[in-house]
C-alpha cells in the first residue's frame, strides 16, 4: 500500500511517527473514515466538516486546507487502485519531542496520517443481507463522543464482548437509553416509524445518518428522534445502524430476541438500497 504521511506519499513500510507523537502515547487525535464506491468518495464533504469541527473542539490546528484533502483522497484512491474500500484519516496534535500532559506549543506542526483500505463487495456484503446480531452493554465512554477522538479501546471491548457472545456488534445504554452501536448510529423501526436518538454530545454525529434521515423524510417515511430503551428495540419490527463503513445495516437480534421473522426487515433494506443509490450518483 501507499500511504500519505505529513506531505509524502510513501511505502507503508516506510512509513514513520515519533514515538512521542501525542496521538500514540495519549489518543490525543481525531480520525474520519470516508468509504469509495466506483472509485469515488462518499460524502467527502460531510466528513471534511465533521473534521473541521473535531480538530475545533480540541483547539488543534488545521494540518491543511480542505482542497488538499480531498486532493490526497482522491490520489491515494488512484495510487492504491481503490474501486470499493475506505479512506482512514487520522490527524493527532503531534508532539514537541517529550510526553506532558500539557500541550506542547500552538506552532508544534500536527500529524496527519491517511491510509486505503480495499474493501471488494463493500456495498453488497454477505453481512448486510444476513443482517446483524447485537447485544448490549453500559457505555461507559467519555462525555464527548461528538468529537470523533483515536479512543477506541472500549468500543473495541464491546466488540469483542459481541463475538465472546456470538454476536456482531454491541449497542450502549446510557442512563437507561440506547446511545448508539459501538462503530455506528442506532435506529429502530415500530408500525413504520423510525426512531432514533436526537443529536447531543452523547453521541456521534454520524455522517451516514444525516444522509440517511434526509433521503427517508425525502421518501415520505416517519421519523422521531428522541430517547428510546433497549426494551422498545427488542419489541421493534425491525432495526439497523448506520455508518460510512457499513452503510445502512439491518440488525436482526437484539440479545437473543429475534426482531420479526429474524431477516433484514423492509424499511432497513429499502433504505440501504436508496442510501446507496444516491450516494453512488453524487460521489466525487
Ligand atoms: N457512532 C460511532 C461511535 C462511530 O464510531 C461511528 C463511525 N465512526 C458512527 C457512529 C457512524 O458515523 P458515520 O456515519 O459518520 O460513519
Amino acid at each position: 500500500r501507499t500511504v500519505y504521511v505529513n506531505g509524502e506519499y510513501l511505502p507503508e513500510t516506510e512509513a514513520k511517527v515519533s514515538i512521542f507523537d501525542r496521538g500514540f502515547l495519549m489518543a490525543d487525535a481525531v480520525y474520519e473514515v470516508t468509504s469509495v464506491l466506483d472509485g469515488k468518495l462518499i460524502d467527502f464533504d460531510g466528513h471534511a466538516v465533521r473534521l473541521k469541527r473535531s480538530l475545533n473542539e480540541l483547539q488543534m490546528a488545521e494540518p491543511c486546507s480542505m482542497d488538499e484533502l480531498l486532493e490526497i483522497h482522491r490520489k491515494l484512491v488512484e495510487l492504491n487502485g481503490i474501486e470499493e474500500g475506505l479512506v482512514y484519516l487520522q490527524v493527532t496534535r503531534g508532539s514537541d519531542g517529550d510526553r506532558d500532559f500539557v500541550f506542547p506549543p500552538a506552532d508544534t506542526k500536527p500529524t496527519m496520517v491517511l491510509f486505503t483500505q480495499n474493501k471488494p463487495g463493500l456495498a453488497d456484503s454477505e453481512a448486510s443481507r444476513t443482517g446483524a446480531k447485537i447485544i448490549s452493554i453500559e457505555d461507559i465512554r467519555w462525555g464527548r463522543r461528538d468529537i470523533k477522538t483515536t479512543q477506541l479501546l472500549y468500543p473495541s471491548l464491546g466488540k469483542m464482548m459481541a463475538k465472546a457472545a456470538g454476536c456482531d456488534d454491541a449497542w450502549m445504554i446510557e442512563d437507561g437509553y440506547v446511545t448508539e452501536g459501538t462503530s455506528n448510529n442506532a435506529y429502530f423501526v415500530k408500525n413504520g416509524k423510525i426512531v432514533t436518538r436526537p443529536l447531543s454530545n452523547d453521541i456521534l454525529h454520524g455522517i451516514t445518518r444525516k444522509a440517511v434521515l434526509r433521503m427517508a423524510a425525502e421518501a415520505q417515511m416517519e421519523i422521531e428522534e428522541r430517547l428510546f430503551t433497549i426494551d422498545e428495540a427488542k419489541e421493534a419490527d425491525e432495526a439497523f445502524t448506520t455508518s460510512a463503513s457499513a452503510f445502512v445495516m439491518p440488525v436482526i437480534e437484539i440479545d437473543g430476541v429475534m426482531l420479526g421473522d429474524g431477516t433484514p426487515g423492509p424499511i432497513a433494506k429499502r433504505l440501504r438500497e436508496i442510501y446507496l443509490d444516491e450516494s453512488r450518483k453524487a460521489a466525487i
